[in-house]
């Protein structure tokens, strides 16, 4: 197929950031660096990308250690093992952690909580173990749990708010560390508490602790699950590949294939690596690569692609990329690439992140004095307790997560379904295009025309001219140049030797063979030369939607090449369904008007521009701008500078690199499906996203002010620290099972 470069960047694994508070920090602390020109840290993947002039990994390391924050190097190779172990070590300690803090937490909560809902219980505890006996057994069972369990938030926490940088851990050491601290002064030194303020709230502390550890295991299961996508494209990769070497053929580690082996495959294996068929033909299911689901039949001279699967028949193939450059591990490293990526709106939610976390304490400071001032006795119990209770409710956790993960999901999706996209803020721009413009021939066309009718000029000879234009077409990559070296070819012509070969973008080609003066391109071209003879003839074709390109021969026009190219089988009913949806479709095509019309009109499409010159394109494409955001989808390297102009530029996957390199969105299969398939992706996972930050803002907004007690004085609701620490660890996960919902969102017209 084809390659993809990538601009050089450091990618490194961070471990250890707990909120979206830390993303802010590590981007400050990477920035920093000298020569580093941009740093970004995604919450979900856990790993910064960062561009810096000299490459070297050391620094960065050492200012993320610095930070506060583990960090590591990210393997270059996707690995077989998937790229989420971390996430799942991170699962295991904090399910490790969980068991732990829920063991003593339990006792603790049953024997307190069971006290003050049922009082006769709690008489019941008081005859076997005084009181004073049980704040003890309270105070060895909390102790543990915030020394034990509890030690992280407190081993990050305290240093992150000595350092004036609060985070989420610090929320929840402060909070659980008050409540705890009260109720040592209280067990210890009751004599410095006036005697209607002599409670203990271990309970509360030990309860506070257990279940951010819940949320967080929870989170960190789905997290690994997010990443799935990628998982599943991981495992596609084969394992090993039977080589044959000096006539027999051993098994061997995919990783040892080298570029050059000839490989075997049976019936029902997987292609090891890409390659090129050499010996026999197969049907072959390419779905994990380009989404389409029909097998396609490869035989000798055709590419094979590393990670498919040979279904019947048995090839032998020569291997062409392996390891890194193979098609399968540069679609992984782009879906990664754009997984780690930002949405503009990010940029807005990391800065209210970063504010609100001292916003927060300044809350919960407030809190407690209005109560310690304004409240009922013990004044200073109640604002501790509400004050506790808005340190715990606010983590900006759910926030955090709310755009990464749908991102994570919504591309990984995407990918299953054949579209991949290489810059993941193309999901925020196609959600609002209005204007979708193709490009004809290859885009909308198979690309591969065939020569259909030849018109000669009476002072020439069919045979001649023909080898006089396949031998100049044979320089020029352009579709319809391949067509005319084929029907060369067929009737066995022999070419002639060419010089002075000039090719004219989107006008034609001019050469010399054997001394004389060739030139075949479109009427504009040979823009001098008289077609009064030609013109009634080329009108009927142009109408059946042929393209018919002149030959002069020292500047005589000598023939008129007629080529058709069938449309794609799709390319109908895709153009209806975009217009169902609302979108203005429109072609762009470099060849005549008549032709180009007539191929608008079978395909349905509103409005044509014909005629275009490729330095042109750009302009057509601003000028569609006047009804709104535009799209536009192309295949060719003439097409590269409309990719990079258009709001999204989204190129066909059987097309040229420069096309690709320039483009936003990649269809891999070139199936024009992937066009739909990209916008309900983009509206489905912006959806998804406004989901989790109305959830999760709404969230913070509705229950500050409940934990702060503001109901209290009407209606004597306080909220618990205890509910409080429930409620944050619900939303985050709400946040994320909410994004694995795109998972199953359904491709279109299949
Ligand atoms: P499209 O937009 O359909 O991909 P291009 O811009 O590539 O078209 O080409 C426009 C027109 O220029 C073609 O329809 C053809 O008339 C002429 N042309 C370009 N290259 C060649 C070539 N190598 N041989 C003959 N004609 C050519
Ligand atoms: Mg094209």
């Amino acid at each position: 197929m084809h390659s993809y470069t990538h601009s050089a960047a450091v990618s490194i694994d961070i471990e250890g950031m707990t909120c979206a508070s830390c993303v802010a920090r590590v981007e400050k602390a990477l920035l920093k660096v000298p020569g580093v020109e941009t740093a970004s840290v995604n919450f979900a993947t856990e790993r910064a990308t960062v561009h810096s002039a000299s490459g070297d990994a050391t620094p960065l390391l050492a200012a993320i250690a610095k930070a506060g924050y583990g960090a590591k190097v990210t393997p270059s190779t996707p690995q077989h093992s998937g790229g989420h172990q971390h996430h799942d070590e991170d699962a295991q300690g904090l399910r490790r952690d969980v068991i732990l803090a829920a063991i003593p937490t339990l006792p603790l909560l049953v024997l307190e909580m069971g006290g003050h809902l049922y009082m006769p219980f709690h008489m019941a505890v008081i005859s076997v173990v005084p009181q004073g006996v049980l704040n003890l057994i309270y105070f060895a069972l909390a102790s543990f749990v915030l020394a034990v369990p509890g030690r992280r938030f407190f081993v990050s926490g305290i240093p992150a708010l000595l350092r004036g940088a609060p985070e989420m851990n610090a929320l929840v050491a402060l909070g659980s560390g008050a409540a705890y601290l009260y109720s040592v002064v209280a067990t210890f030194a009751p004599q410095l508490l006036p005697s209607e303020a002599q409670y203990v709230y271990y309970e509360s502390a030990a309860v506070i602790v257990t279940l951010i550890l819940v949320g967080r295991w929870l989170e960190a299961i789905a997290k690994g699950r997010t990443g799935d996508a990628i998982g599943r494209l991981v495992r596609e990769q084969a394992r090993t590949a039977r080589v044959e070497q000096n006539g027999a053929i051993s098994e061997m580690p995919v990783e040892q294939v080298r570029v050059g082996d000839v490989i075997v495959v049976r019936p029902g294996e997987k292609i090891a690596v890409d390659g090129e068929i050499i010996e026999g033909s197969s049907p072959i299911d390419e779905s994990m690569i380009s989404g389409e689901s029909l097998p396609v039949t490869r035989g000798v001279g055709d590419a094979v692609i590393g990670g498919t699967l040979n279904i019947s028949g048995s090839v032998r193939f020569r291997a062409t990329k392996v390891g890194g450059d193979t098609t399968l591990a540069q679609i992984i490293r782009m879906v990664e690439e754009a997984q780690g990526g930002k949405l503009p709106i990010q940029g807005v939610v990391d800065q209210i992140t970063a504010w609100f976390v001292p916003a927060v304490m300044v809350a919960a400071v407030l809190t407690f004095a209005v109560w310690a001032v304004f409240g009922p006795t013990p004044g200073y119990v109640f604002g501790m307790v509400n004050a506790v209770a808005v340190l715990i409710i606010a983590c900006p956790c759910a926030m955090g997560l709310a755009t990464p993960t749908s991102i994570m999901v919504g591309t990984g999706r995407a990918a299953e379904l054949g579209v991949l996209f290489r810059k993941s803020s193309a999901l925020q721009q196609l959600r609002d295009v209005a204007v979708v413009a193709f490009d004809k021939t290859g885009t909308l066309t198979e690309g591969k025309p065939a020569l259909t009718d030849f018109i000669l000029d009476d002072d020439f000879e069919h045979d001649e001219v023909l080898a006089l234009v396949a031998a100049v077409e044979a320089k020029s990559e352009h579709p319809i140049g391949s067509a005319i070296v084929a029907e060369a070819e067929r009737l066995g012509l022999t070419p002639g030797t060419v010089t002075d070969f000039v090719a004219e973008a989107g006008n034609g080609v001019t050469a010399r063979v054997d001394g004389r003066l060739v030139a075949v391109g479109s009427q504009r071209h040979l823009g001098h030369l008289d077609f009064s003879d030609f013109s009634a003839a080329i009108e009927g074709f142009a109408d059946a939607g042929k393209t018919a390109v002149f030959v002069a021969i020292d500047d005589k026009l000598a023939a008129a090449i007629v080529v058709a190219d069938r449309v794609k089988s799709s390319s109908a009913a895709v153009i209806a369904e975009l217009h169902a949806r609302g979108l203005k479709t429109v072609m762009i095509s470099g060849d005549n008007q008549r032709t180009a019309e007539a191929i608008a009109r079978q395909l349905g499409i509103s409005e044509v521009r014909a005629q275009v010159l490729p330095a042109d394109k750009v302009a057509t494409l601003k000028a569609l701008r006047q009804f709104g955001k535009v799209a536009f989808v192309g295949d060719g390297i003439n097409d590269a500078p409309a990719l990079a102009e258009a709001d999204v530029g989204i190129a066909v996957g059987t097309g040229t690199d420069a096309a690709i390199e320039s483009a936003d969105v990649v269809l891999l299969g070139g199936d024009l499906r992937g066009v739909l398939d990209a916008l309900t992706m983009s509206r489905a996972t912006m959806r998804n996203i406004w989901e989790n930050l109305a959830w999760a803002f709404g969230y913070n907004v509705a229950l500050i002010p409940v934990a702060a007690g503001v109901l209290y004085p009407a209606f004597g609701i306080l909220l618990s620290p205890m509910i409080g620490a429930g409620a944050m660890a619900l939303s985050s996960i709400f946040v994320v099972s909410n994004a694995q919902r795109l998972r199953t969102v359904a491709g279109s017209l299949r």
